[in-house]
This record gives structure tokens, sequence and C-alpha cells, in this order.
């Protein structure tokens, strides 16, 4: 691909409560299919569309640095849980702009789910004067989106991952990834029930999980069944 504009970085924000495979293996897929620089994971401190997260703040972002601490280019980066108040992703592109300059390809990486809520985010139309954006499928979300998303779509649609490395901001890319119907609310709810959550996210975040006092209910059977 000819391209003088660095490589772009991938920005895969969430509450990560706890992290799963689901999460890190369409990171890495996208890592590797859009030929990213490399995919920073964000774990936000405070979101602004759904209650309090079960786990801290601090404990997620340890969870998501054991879960990827031996993955090259999959990175964790903690700057939401340094800023006060809600997690705007706004102000999270905008200081990533601030500090790559005004170059550098920047995409953000939403499940279906999230891309279809984009509509109620705030500030939500100046996301893509900051950074792409690349929609990864997820089980059970249908691309329906409401019409103000579909226009979106139409106008600044793209089949061509090359336009996410010639321009550093503004097209909406849509990328097929492993379909992994696993959902943080499911793992909470297994655990709350006593069960294992193995082989649902990487197993020393296993390991963290069972050990906290966060989840669990009940104490976690390590043998437990899954369903
Ligand atoms: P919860 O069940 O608590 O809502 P979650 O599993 O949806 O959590 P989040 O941390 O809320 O995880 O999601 C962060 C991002 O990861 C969102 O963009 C979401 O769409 C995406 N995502 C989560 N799970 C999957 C999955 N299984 N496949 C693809 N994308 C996913």
């Amino acid at each position: 691909m000819k391209t003088h504009a660095p490589a772009p970085i991938g920005l895969f924000g969430g509450t990560f409560d706890p992290i799963h495979h689901g999460h890190l293996r369409p990171a890495l897929e996208l890592l590797e299919i859009l030929a990213l620089r490399e995919v920073r994971l964000l774990p936000c401190a405070d979101p602004p569309h759904r209650g309090a997260p079960m786990a801290p703040g601090p404990f997620r972002l340890e969870m998501a640095q054991a879960a990827v601490h031996d993955q090259p280019g999959l990175v964790v980066d903690d700057r939401e849980m340094r800023r006060e108040g809600p997690s705007f992703t706004l102000d999270t592109l905008q200081s990533f702009r601030d500090e790559y300059g005004l170059e550098q390809p920047l995409c953000l990486i939403l499940g279906s789910d999230a891309f279809m809520g984009l509509p109620s985010w705030d500030r939500w139309e100046g996301l893509l004067d900051l950074a792409h954006i690349v929609v990864a499928h997820r089980p059970g979300w249908q691309l329906e989106p409401e019409p103000v998303l579909a226009r979106l779509m139409r106008e600044r649609g793209t089949g061509r991952m090359e336009d996410l490395h010639q321009v550093p901001a503004g097209r909406v890319f849509s990328q097929q990834v492993t379909q992994l119907e696993i959902s943080s609310t499911t793992i909470r709810e297994i655990l709350d029930r006593g069960g294992s959550v193995r082989y649902l996210s990487p197993d020393p975040v296993v390991r963290m999980i069972e050990g906290s006092p966060y989840y669990a209910r009940h104490p976690v059977r390590s043998m437990a069944r899954v369903t």
C-alpha cells in the first residue's frame, strides 16, 4: 500500500467489566487486517451511558493489562482513568489528536451495538472530525442503523481500507470479525451464580476475577460448567 502517513492507531474503548475474548479477538484481528500501528484499549473511568461498573477503575485497568501483556500491538491506555468526570469519547479523541498531531490517522473501534447507539453520545457528530470509525460486527446485532446513522454511512462509508491510511479521520468502515458471543454481562451473571468463566477470558484475567471481591456473590468453583 502506498502511503506516507503513519499507520493508523486503533482506539477501542469500553467498560471492560471484565475484559473478555469478545473484546480481545476483534482487537487483534483489526490490528492485523487493517494493518494498524497498534490498538489502544481504553478502559473508561466513568461510563456516561450506564450504571457504575462492578469493579473499580484501577482493577479493570489491571485486568486489561494482564490480558494483553504478552501481545505486541495491543496496548492498554489509562488516559480515561486519569481524567475527572464522565469519560466522553470526544475528549479522548481530542487528547490523541493533541498528542499525535493532525496527520496521524486514528480509528475509533466500535462494536455494532455501540455504533448503533452513537446518536445518544455527547457531541457525537464531532467524532468523525477527529477519527475514522471502524465498526466490528458483534453477534446478535444486525447493522440496522437509524436514519441519521444510515445517512452517515452513505456519506462517509468506505469499503477501501486504504482510505483509513490515507486521511487522518472522517470515514466509516465496517469489518467482519470472528463472532464470539461473549459479553461482560454474561460473565458477571455466571460469576454471580457461582460458575466458572474459564475460556471466556484469558487465564490471568480469570485468576484475577476469582481472587477479587467484586463480582462473585458465591465462591467460584474452578471446574464448574459454564451454562
Ligand atoms: P456489558 O455486557 O457490561 O455491556 P460488553 O461485553 O458489551 O459489556 P463493553 O466493555 O461494554 O463490553 O464493550 C466495549 C466495546 O466492545 C463496545 O464497542 C462493544 O460493542 C464491543 N464488544 C463487546 N463484546 C463484543 C463481542 N463479543 N464482539 C464484538 N464486539 C464486542
